[in-house]
């Protein structure tokens, strides 16, 4: 069936690694140390093809530069992170908002392996850094792991006795819906108060827009970045709206270590490269709110950097859920 001829090899040393995100899908090769040979880089949307389609071509790409090299080197199967929700036993796109439009349903697993002939594993795109983080990142050596992931929305991955919490079809995690304040925003999930609201870039952005259209000084176009150099400046607008950003990510890091006793927390996203006196704001403010028994052992850190670090997480769950293994 395969167009490629490819062969599965259980003990291999490579696979196939997908990081699918609204704009674009990032393909290469992964070894099982996060080593990347090869990479190819397609818009996720084009034409109205659909997005599995556009994922295969994607996988199709990598698999010929591989072959004109390593000919004839089996591969250990194809690890996807991807936007949206997953139903991690089936494989396939539970949920998916307008930001991949018809997406959701889509049966990734079994399309590709029916394409490939290879193993398939699907995840959402959060829990795959984890794995990232557990190889290379701070999660190294690490049983008891948090990631928090501060983009255009919050995301979430809990790395409990070295193992990700899936729940019951792959859903948990989902840290950015954790209300800190029950009377607070309105969120798009449903609740109010929840910590997407209050630490990602859109809610920052919308928050600082809010206040200085309250002051009769309206600057539409504001963004996340201009809010946290003004923080850094010391503009006190600025400040006020990060304080509530810092006091929610406190209060939520202080639940969460309640909950589950970690060892490490990671924070990442486009908005935690405000660098190191963003992170020390989250520790005083996470330290404030915890039981200090609790917070004691606690290292609130920066994520690993680096490019493609979607796409090395997608790859490693090709050995983080080695069959072999069962
Ligand atoms: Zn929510």
């Amino acid at each position: 069936m395969a167009r490629i001829g490819v062969k599965h090899d259980p003990d291999a040393e490579y696979a196939v690694a997908v990081d699918v995100g609204g704009t674009k899908t990032n393909a290469g090769i992964v070894s099982r140390s996060g080593e990347i040979v090869h990479t190819v880089s397609l818009p996720t949307q084009a034409g109205g093809v659909p997005v599995a389609d556009r994922i295969s071509e994607a996988v199709e790409a990598v698999l010929m530069e591989f072959a004109k090299v390593h000919g004839g080197i089996g591969l250990k199967g194809i690890g996807i992170g991807t936007a949206g929700q997953v139903d991690w036993a089936e494989g396939s796109i539970r949920y998916s908002s307008d930001l991949i439009p018809g997406y959701g349903g889509t049966p990734l697993k079994r399309l590709l392996q029916e394409r490939f002939g290879l193993p398939v594993w699907v995840d959402n795109d959060v829990n795959v850094l984890a794995l990232t983080e557990k190889t290379l990142g701070a999660g190294r050596g690490v049983r008891q792991m948090l990631c928090l992931a501060l983009g255009t929305g919050v995301g979430g991955a809990v790395m409990i006795d070295g193992q990700l919490l899936h729940g019951a079809w792959g859903g948990a995690a989902e840290l950015g819906h954790l209300s800190v304040d029950f009377n607070g925003l309105p969120c798009v999930c449903g609740s109010v108060g929840c910590l997407e609201q209050y630490a990602s870039g859109t809610g920052i952005a919308k928050r600082m827009r809010a206040k200085l259209d309250t002051l009769g000084r309206p600057e539409p176009l504001m963004d996340t970045w201009t809010v946290i150099a003004r923080w850094q400046t010391g503009d006190g607008l600025a400040a006020e709206v990060m304080d509530e950003t810092f006091a929610a990510l406190g209060a939520a890091a202080a639940s969460l270590i309640h909950t589950f006793n970690p060892e490490v927390i990671v924070v990442g996203g486009g908005v935690a490269d405000a660098g190191e006196p963003f992170l020390e704001r989250i520790r005083l403010e996470t330290a404030k709110r915890s039981i200090p028994s609790l917070y004691a052992g606690v290292r609130i850190v920066p994520a690993y950097r680096g490019n493609w670090s979607g796409m090395i997480g997608a790859g490693l769950q090709a050995w983080e859920y080695d069959p072999k293994q069962d």
